[in-house]
């Protein structure tokens, strides 16, 4: 039995997971896929790796500005690019701006922040229950054959911090969610992405030597396809091959998110990069896509966290709270931990990184 059981290991349920257990309160997350940090991702892939979620961190916000601080003291982030480019209208524009990556991978953010935390990977949540005792009951379906028990954990309180749509498949009216509660989840919307990691041969090393160094990071605002190009080995400290990350538009994935053709999919991208930057980058040696279906929120509420009133203390938070992404989720997950805590045992919490 836990004080408090956070759903989801992305940036909101790691933060508020953390707050918690430094005040002294007892607490696990559950997470479905193997590893921290949620849309905060890196794959490996091929020997290389490639973040394929969110492409850097920008000083944009207090709570991204703390984390970035302590980061790059940490020396787990760097400053990648100080100047970026926007393709519009055909011409390519500069715009300075300072980006933080992880030469490890972006997942190094999350792996970071869910040090000491006790996670349940490779565990989804299917259902939520009160018990008599008035405790909350977490069903878990096993999605990692390894795994073996717990199936159930019990808290006092939950913290439900995945996108609404994840949330409304065990949040109802049957464990005592109020109509305004489930029509504000409900109203939530997200826009898809589909993310093409491709690898090159080392020879065009040379090519991109000679390179604008504005085009590590290009951005498509206004192109019915592409939304996005990272030169994502230039992260690397020890880049094995050329490798570049490639975000789709929410049109082009929306039209393909239900395909059984992936690497079909990631060819029509590249061909459209290689229309725009340099010509070869449609021959790849290999390539991987992974699909968003909720990568940005597109209508955030306008609350730092959404509590379940008039039931055993449940608050949901997220991206979905607030605007400005991992910004969002991490403010909202700080928002949870004091609301979690206030219907708790209203412990001191510390709301700084360390
Ligand atoms: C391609 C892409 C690029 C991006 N680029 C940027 C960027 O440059 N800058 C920026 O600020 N933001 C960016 N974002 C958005 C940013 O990553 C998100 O806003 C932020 O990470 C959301 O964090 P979160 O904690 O709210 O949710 P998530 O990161 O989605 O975390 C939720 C976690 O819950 C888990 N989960 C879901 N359902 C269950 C369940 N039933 N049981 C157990 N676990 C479950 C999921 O596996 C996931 O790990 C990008 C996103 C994508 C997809």
């Amino acid at each position: 039995m836990f004080d408090v059981v956070a759903i989801g290991a992305g940036m909101a349920g790691l933060i508020c997971a953390r707050q918690l257990r430094l005040a002294g309160y007892s607490v696990a997350v559950v997470e479905k896929s193997r590893g921290p940090g949620g849309r905060v991702a890196t794959r490996r892939v091929q020997g290389s790796r490639a973040d394929h979620g969110a492409r850097y961190l920008e000083r944009r916000g207090e709570a991204v500005q703390a984390l970035i601080d302590v980061l790059v003291d940490r020396q787990i982030l760097k400053l990648w690019t100080d100047i970026v480019a926007e393709f519009r209208q055909a011409e390519m524009f500069s715009i300075p701006s300072d980006c933080y990556v992880a030469p490890a991978g972006m997942n190094a953010v999350g792996k970071y922040i869910a040090e000491g935390l006790d996670i349940w990977y490779g565990r989804r949540v299917k259902t939520l229950a009160r018990t008599d005792s008035q405790m909350w009951r977490i069903s878990l379906e096993v999605t990692d054959d390894n795994l073996e028990t717990p199936q159930e954990l019990f808290a006092k309180a939950v913290v439900v911090a995945i996108p609404a749509p994840q949330a409304l498949m065990f949040l109802d009216s049957e464990i005592g969610c109020s109509r305004d509660f489930l029509d504000k989840l409900r109203s939530v919307e997200y826009d898809p992405c589909m993310t093409v990691m491709a690898g090159y041969s080392a020879e065009r090393e040379s090519d991109l030597s000679n390179l604008n160094p504005q085009w590590k990071s290009v951005s498509f605002p206004d192109n019915s396809d592409l939304a996005w190009v990272g030169w994502d080995s230039s992260k690397r400290l020890d880049p094995q091959q050329p490798v570049f990350v490639v975000h789709s538009s929410a049109s082009f994935a929306d039209r393909h998110l239900e395909s059984t053709d992936l690497p079909t999919v990631g060819q029509e991208l590249l061909d459209r990069t290689s229309e725009y930057l340099m010509p070869w980058l449609n021959q790849p040696e290999w390539l991987q896509v992974h699909r968003w279906r909720y990568a940005f929120c597109r209508n955030p509420l306008p609350v730092s966290c959404l509590p379940a009133e008039g039931i055993l203390p449940l608050v949901c938070a997220g991206d979905l709270c607030g605007e400005g992404q991992i910004e969002a989720a991490l403010r909202s997950g700080l928002a949870a931990a004091s609301w979690v805590n206030s219907q708790l045992q209203n412990l001191p919490l510390d709301s700084s990184f360390k």
